[in-house]
């Protein structure tokens, strides 16, 4: 099989389409009927500020940025109900993966999602304006229903960073994978080997990781430049693992 075949993206249920009980919805629109596309691996996450953080980092420093976080942590939409706070994660396979999902899905801004595209998810969406403690306008924040990955490298970045090998079947895999050798662990944003007192286990031997994330985390281990940093690895071990809301 091809690699056109076995395109990837990752689509987030987005806390207001959970609130709003749209996930039927959209998965109705993103079909296999209609798209002809397939899962290849779907999990429910409590986003943890790391995560949050990894996911849009290409918006950090913007005005929307702080409440962009807020937002995609469930806090905006469960303020007082942690335990609500979530996302779905799926991977869809198949050919064109990326532009049929973002073609279904609409423009990022609902005004403009309605306005050019009716009948697209996010014709849903919702525009919040934020606000400062002072109630001084700062700009707007878009809720817009799921996240869909704009191109092969981010599809790839994003799904490295949702999900283990292990959550998406062997044959169904796009990206290389490795058996670890060796314990890594996380402490106070050190990367260390051995276990310490109050360390977070990221991979053990025998695990299957992401090829560049085992990479990576030599490199680090190491103190030599990395294509990506510890944060970006260890979100994605440390998912849902935590009840702590951090
Ligand atoms: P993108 O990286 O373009 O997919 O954007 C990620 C999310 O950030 C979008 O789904 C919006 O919720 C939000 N966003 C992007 N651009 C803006 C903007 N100019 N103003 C407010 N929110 C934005």
């Amino acid at each position: 099989m091809n690699l056109t075949e076995l395109e990837q993206t990752l689509v987030l249920i987005k806390p207001d389409a959970l609130k709003n009980s749209l996930t039927g919805y959209v998965l109705s629109q993103l079909s296999e009927f209609h798209t002809a596309l397939r899962f290849a691996g779907a999990k429910i996450v409590q986003v943890s500020q790391m995560l949050a953080e990894e996911h849009y980092a290409e918006h950090r420093g913007k005005g929307f940025y702080p409440s962009l976080i807020e937002y995609i942590r469930g806090n905006v939409h469960y303020p007082n109900e942690p335990d609500k706070r979530r996302v779905v994660a799926f991977v869809y396979q198949g050919p064109g993966a990326i532009q049929k999902i973002r073609d279904i899905a609409g423009p990022t801004n609902p005004h403009n999602a309605r306005d050019n595209k009716p009948g697209c998810i996010r014709a849903l969406g919702t525009i919040v304006p934020i606000k400062d403690e002072a109630g001084n306008f700062l700009g707007d924040r878009m809720d817009n229903l799921i996240h869909a990955s704009a191109n092969l490298g981010d599809a790839e970045r994003e799904i490295k960073l949702w999900f283990r090998p292990v959550d998406i079947p062997p044959l169904m895999r796009l990206y290389a994978t490795v058996k670890c050798q060796e314990h890594y662990y996380l402490k106070n944003n050190q990367l260390l080997t051995s276990y310490e007192q109050g360390s977070l286990l990221l991979v053990a031997p025998g695990d299957i990781v992401w090829q560049s994330d085992l990479e990576a985390l030599q490199l680090l281990h190491k103190g030599l430049p990395s294509p990506c940093s510890i944060q970006t690895v260890a979100a994605k071990y440390l998912i849902n693992e935590s009840t702590e809301n951090d």
